[in-house]
């Protein structure tokens, strides 16, 4: 009996061993891996999207040099990020005081 590759956009045909043996789904290791990788993609991209959070209000040199630092704990960072966002509104404040003074 031949069958089709699971894998989408790959037509290759498989041909199956008779018998009570569970039927092969993909022509080949490579495309097993790839549709497991196809299934997962969209978690990969959400765990992608939350390491980057802390930095997205930051501009890209402070965001590229806090993800060069590579840091393992996302808490690190976040409290890192928070301390330099906190730093600078305090500069600002502090910019815009001494302002109001002149
Ligand atoms: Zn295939």
């Amino acid at each position: 009996m031949e069958t089709e590759c699971a894998r989408a956009y790959c037509h290759n045909v498989i041909q199956q061993v008779p018998g009570m043996h569970r039927q092969r789904q993909y022509c080949s290791n490579r495309c097993r891996m790839e549709a497991y990788r196809d299934r997962h993609k969209d978690e990969r991209r959400k765990v992608e999207q939350a390491k980057n959070a802390p930095f997205n209000h930051f501009g890209w040199r402070l965001s590229h040099e806090l993800k060069a630092l590579n840091l393992s704990d996302p808490d690190k960072i976040k409290r890192l990020a928070d301390a330099i966002e906190r730093e600078i509104s305090e500069q600002v404040e502090i910019r815009l005081r001494i302002q109001s003074r002149l």
